[in-house]
């Protein structure tokens, strides 16, 4: 039975191939409020084309789409996904137009293939194979679809809240995977939280000439000196209190991650770098990614950059900065403890502008549902799923996690560049991730 399921997803390759095409080359960026009902409309159509009900949930801003497909099955499966997609800037640095998909070399190019709308129907495309191949679903099946998780889902909470118990299933595939260096397909069961602050520096009133800075005070300065307090060059937050809830690795854990091929060399080979930060290695290195939270730089803004020079001496400096929070840490009182760090270090000058986040949320390791998506795997694939206990990345996992366990699996590879341009997903391995899909709902079946 599974066979068939398995054989019409290879009849029906490209006519998935050409739906994910459709779906790409409407432009559904979020930040800029683009395609967002149409690609909404599509999906839907889509999801109801195998068979799932599908309703349209309106938020204060992008529409939740959920699916159901209730077979009357003892297990149900989840899938959380995204329909936007990031801006497709800088164009010029594309080698075809983001929103025309294109093949070349048996990659398919296009924003957002890989992140996530390819993931999405590779999904859906799977249950499509079930329902042509005659071979009734052994669970049920539920969607979630959101369409703000490029702009950190700020209404899905709203929804979740509302919908707490169509959340409830017995496994949940979420958005987005990938691939090692090395080709080994990897799955993620958590995601770290975030703290993402915009800081705001004035000192004067306007731009003055820059010789008036022996007397006048600096806002750039201000805005780097305020940073260069946050962190130290051991890669230690400074904020008081910062670290009072990280909970340190369980000893099952420690176990967990040592057998973790990290692909070190791979990975400093990729990035043409000769050490980590910090030199962290083997057991340091992989606590660093998994288990500690992190703080970035992610932008600064002051003064003249343009070409050549101009002597001024900026009013203004401004900086956008993330920390990566681990389970137990919470952006609400990780914002407090930075906002005291400020002002007890006498930068009450330094303005938190905005702020934004939410916390991190974990499956945990040896959940049996794990055990069905590494089965999934080793019968697909033909080898062992790389399993990490979270991402270092950040998403709205710990809006389902008392409801599902979730497991983060899909189509992408090294060279997916989500989020970049030129972003892209292999065609055979799109192929290879519906099989996985067809084979975990016939594994849950047995569950
Ligand atoms: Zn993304």
């Amino acid at each position: 039975m599974l066979d068939s399921v398995l054989k019409k997803i290879d009849e029906n390759a490209n006519r998935a191939i050409d739906a994910v095409k459709e779906i790409c080359s409407i432009p559904s960026v979020a930040a800029k409020k683009q395609g967002i009902d149409e690609t909404a409309n599509l999906l839907m159509k889509m999801l109801e084309a195998v068979g799932i009900e599908t309703q349209l949930h309106p938020t204060a801003g992008s529409p939740v789409v959920t699916g159901y497909l209730d077979v009357g099955a003892k297990r149900t499966l989840l899938f959380y996904d995204h329909y936007d997609v990031q801006p497709a800037e800088p164009l010029e640095l594309w080698d075809s137009p983001p929103f025309e998909p294109e093949i070349r070399n048996g990659r398919l190019y296009a924003r957002g293939v890989a992140d996530n709308k390819g993931d999405t129907l590779s999904r859906i495309w799977a249950l499509r194979a079930y329902k042509e191949a005659g071979v009734k679903l052994p669970v049920n099946i539920k969607f979630v679809v959101e369409g703000e998780e490029e702009i950190s889902s700020p209404n899905l909470p709203d929804f979740t809240k509302k919908h707490a118990n169509f959340l409830k299933a017995d496994g949940g595939i979420w958005e987005f995977g990938s691939a090692g260096f090395d080709g080994t397909q990897e799955a993620w069961l958590g995601l770290k939280g975030i703290l993402y602050v915009q800081f705001e520096v004035q000192r004067i009133s306007h731009n003055a000439h820059s010789s008036n800075s022996s007397i006048l005070p600096s806002a750039p300065f201000r805005l780097v000196w305020a940073l260069s307090s946050l962190k130290d060059e051991k890669e230690r937050i400074q904020i008081k209190g910062f670290y009072d809830d990280v909970v340190p690795m369980t000893k099952k854990e420690r176990e967990f991650v040592a057998k973790i091929d990290f692909e070190e060399n791979a990975r400093r080979k990729f990035w043409k770098i000769d050490k980590f930060v910090n030199n962290y290695e083997g057991e340091d290195l992989r606590e660093a990614y998994y288990y500690l939270p992190h703080l970035s730089i992610d932008g600064l803004t002051s003064g003249y950059q343009e070409e050549g020079s101009m002597t001024v001496l900026p009013a203004k400096a401004s900086a956008k900065i993330d920390f990566r929070l681990v389970e137990n840490q919470h952006p609400e009182d990780i914002v407090k403890k930075l906002r005291n760090h400020l002002d007890a270090k006498g930068f009450s000058d330094v303005k938190i502008a905005w702020y934004d986040g939410y916390p991190a949320a974990k499956t945990p390791i040896d959940h049996p549902f794990v055990k069905i998506v590494e089965r999934a795997n080793q019968k697909v694939y033909g080898h062992a799923l790389r399993v990490h206990p979270t991402t270092p990345g950040s998403g709205p996992l710990y809006l389902f996690k008392d409801h599902v366990p979730m497991v983060s699996i899909g189509i992408g590879d090294s060279e997916s560049r989500g989020h970049s341009p030129n972003e892209s997903a292999a065609v055979d391995n799109f192929v290879k991730a519906m099989k996985r899909i067809a084979v975990v709902i016939d594994e849950m079946g047995k569950w």
